[in-house]
């Protein structure tokens, strides 16, 4: 470890639909970076999941691949198109599965207004959705898979908050929050009004995490007046801690008011893990015709880059992520290559040679 000479295991996973253009986007940068920085940094270790894997293997997320991404120092995840997945043949989710076996509790997705093109000029937030529990529980723990038909009209369905979960994500949002350069702030959102047990557990340990940032400010909001202020002062909010499904719909939403889910990164962050992964899906209608914008998926591998830097205390890496940032804002301030989802009709492969150009521009 440390800088000039580190080598970085990670694992890529190409996934469904978009998944495999859009992350050989990304690594095609990752490799155009090691260039500009005249330093090797990672080695790629290819690991089999979803459909193909499914077809080769037997299953959309086989345990060798997970036994290998095991041992790598991060990875960079495609989307996987679970509604085409029958659980009782052996195709369990693989983004849920690797989540769970790795513990990656927070789900970070940063949202940015692009320069002279977002409908909302100023918006610049974070969501950090709890990952790991909520509506989206693992529902294998549960008889009847966590939903119950009670009667032949009535269906109970399961939500699980527990304070382990709500206190780390929480305390993931609070550090974010000092980390950036932003508002000092984070907003809470429940619906402690209606499912007082749980988002009231939920809002309790953020409001704890709280008296050990005395120079983050706390506010709380519902979700259902929290998505129409969302829309209406964007701009306001800074970090944004939510539980599972909120932070699901809540991220959709913010990626509508800059240009959609093309632009939209994530990574899915534990303690000792983590893994790139863009909000959208695997948008099968656009797929394999290279008109998939890889933006939402090369700034999710810059978010690795960032985050083994810190971890790692890994100046190269950081170095890294800033230029690849740098490289990403400057194409899309500059308007000149834009993919179909921007209005434009650049495809993936115009759209990464640009990144890639602007990297070897930045000094
Ligand atoms: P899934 O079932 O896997 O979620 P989906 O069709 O719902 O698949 P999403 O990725 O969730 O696909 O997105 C919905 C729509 O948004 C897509 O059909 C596509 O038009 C658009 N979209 C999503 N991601 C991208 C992208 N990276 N580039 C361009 N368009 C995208
Ligand atoms: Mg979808």
């Amino acid at each position: 470890e440390g800088s000039g000479g580190a080598l970085y295991k990670i694992g890529v996973m190409e996934g469904d639909g978009i998944g495999p253009e859009v992350v050989k986007a990304s690594i095609e940068v990752l490799r155009a970076l090691e260039r500009k920085l005249g330093i090797l940094l990672f080695t790629f270790i290819p690991l089999p999941i979803g459909l193909s894997a499914f077809e080769k293997m037997g299953s959309t997320c086989p345990d060798k691949a997970m036994k290998i991404l095991a041992d790598c120092d991060g990875a960079v995840l495609g989307p996987v198109s679970t509604h085409a997945y029958q659980p009782d043949r052996n195709m369990p989710n693989p983004s849920a599965r690797i989540r769970k076996q790795f513990d990656l509790y927070a789900n970070l997705r940063p949202v940015r207004s692009i320069p002279g093109y977002s409908k909302f000029p100023d918006v610049d937030l974070l969501i950090v959705r709890e990952n790991t529990e909520g509506m989206y529980a693992d529902r294998n723990l549960f008889s009847g898979n966590g939903e119950w038909m009670i009667d032949a009209d009535t269906v109970l369905s399961v939500r699980v908050v527990t304070r382990h979960a709500s206190e780390r994500v929480g305390r993931m949002a609070f550090q974010m929050a000092r980390e950036r350069n932003g508002k000092k702030h984070v907003a809470v959102i429940h619906k402690a009004n209606v499912l007082r047990k749980g988002c009231g557990l939920f809002l309790e340990e953020c409001r704890k995490v709280k008296e050990s940032f005395a120079d983050i400010q706390l506010d709380d909001f519902h979700i259902d007046a929290f998505a129409m202020q969302l829309i209406l002062q964007p701009e306001t909010y800074d970090v944004i801690v939510t539980t599972n499904m909120f932070g699901d719909i809540l991220s959709d939403e913010a990626a509508g008011l800059v240009g959609g889910l093309g632009i939209a990164p994530g990574l899915n962050a534990g303690d000792s893990f983590a893994v790139a992964q863009a909000t959208h899906g695997s948008a099968p209608s656009i797929a394999g015709q290279n008109l998939a914008n890889p933006i939402a998926e090369i700034l999710s591998a810059k978010m690795l880059l960032h985050w083994l830097g810190i971890t790692h205390h890994d100046g190269s890496l950081t170095e890294a992520a800033s230029i690849l940032d740098q490289a990403v804002w400057g194409v899309l301030a500059d308007g000149q290559v834009r993919t179909p989802d921007l209005g434009g009709c650049s495809t993936t492969q115009d759209m990464t040679d640009a990144i890639v150009s602007r990297i070897f521009a930045t000094n």
